[in-house]
């Protein structure tokens, strides 16, 4: 039994959407106090208002660009306003346009490293006094198996972008250590996320055939998995990452599913 996370305050970046809403989702259940954040006001309040149904803590929003690092400030404060500190930091936003390596440009490079590099280190900058103040702070960042694990055609910025994250994590895990500060991250494989629909039934079946355990991730496991983090129990674990991927990265080659059938 791990001890309640009641009232904690929780950050939860690129909130509105995705991972980032099934993660608020399952600290919302937990008792924690949310801040939810992304650009959109709009998007964020009707997240707000369907997380808050099921909450047993607070849901609150912020609408802010997490690549700015002022704005990472701003985000900090309105948590410390909002629920008075800052326990837990899940810095999650992240974006993936797709662009081949012979097209890409410096622009794709830079907004890519911008959102998911920049957008982390700044938010983790500007949370950690307030983590430290906590006595039990707590980051979790949301990079991929994508980059630090395998690859895809046309994200090898992406790639970079999420295996930079981890270079980042573990200076910053021994940086923040004698602030009781532990920094992990959670590594998704393929998650099902409103965007994926987009991409059709074909391709979701390939996808989940390709996958020991035969079904997508959903949110919840992310969530799941970053709570763990998050919880005092894991608090003797720093700069390490849990892959959540149904066993994906697993088989050495198509063969090796095509045996199991
Ligand atoms: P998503 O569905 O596209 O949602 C992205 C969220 O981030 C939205 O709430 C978006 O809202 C927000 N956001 C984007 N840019 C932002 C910015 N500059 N500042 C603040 N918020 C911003 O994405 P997702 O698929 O859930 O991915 C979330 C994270 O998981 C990313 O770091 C991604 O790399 C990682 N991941 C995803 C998968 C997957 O299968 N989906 C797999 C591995 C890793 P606004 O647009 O309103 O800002």
């Amino acid at each position: 039994m791990f001890t309640p996370l009641d009232g904690r305050s929780v950050i939860v970046t690129g909130a509105s959407l995705g991972i980032g809403r099934g993660i608020a989702g399952v600290f919302a259940k937990a008792g924690a106090n949310v801040l939810l954040v992304a650009r959109d006001q709009a998007r964020l309040d009707l997240t707000a208002q369907e997380l808050q149904k099921d909450a047993s803590g607070r849901v609150a929003t912020v609408a802010a660009d997490v690549s700015v690092p002022a704005e990472c400030q701003r985000i900090a404060e309105a948590a410390v306003a909002e629920f008075g500190g800052i326990d837990v930091l899940c810095a999650n936003a992240g974006i993936f346009p797709s662009a081949p390596l012979a097209e890409m440009t410096e622009q794709d490079v830079d907004g890519m490293f911008a959102v998911n590099v920049k957008g982390t280190i700044f938010m983790v900058q500007a949370c950690m006094s307030r983590l430290q103040a906590s006595g039990h702070g707590r980051v979790v960042i949301t990079s991929s198996i994508t980059g630090p694990i395998t690859g895809f055609p046309g994200w090898s910025h992406y790639g970079a972008s999420k295996a930079a994250q981890l270079g980042f994590l573990r200076t910053a895990a021994i940086e923040l250590a004698p602030k009781g500060i532990t920094v992990n991250a959670v590594l998704p494989g393929n998650i099902a996320t409103e965007g994926l629909a987009d991409l059709g039934a074909e391709y979701r079946a390939t996808m989940e055939a390709s996958i020991p355990l035969h079904r997508l991730g959903t949110v919840e496991d992310i969530g799941n998995a970053a709570l763990f983090l998050a919880t005092d129990e894991a608090g003797y674990i720093t700069g390490q990452t849990i892959v959540v991927d149904g066993g994906q990265v697993l088989p050495e080659s198509p063969e090796a599913m095509a045996a199991l059938e």
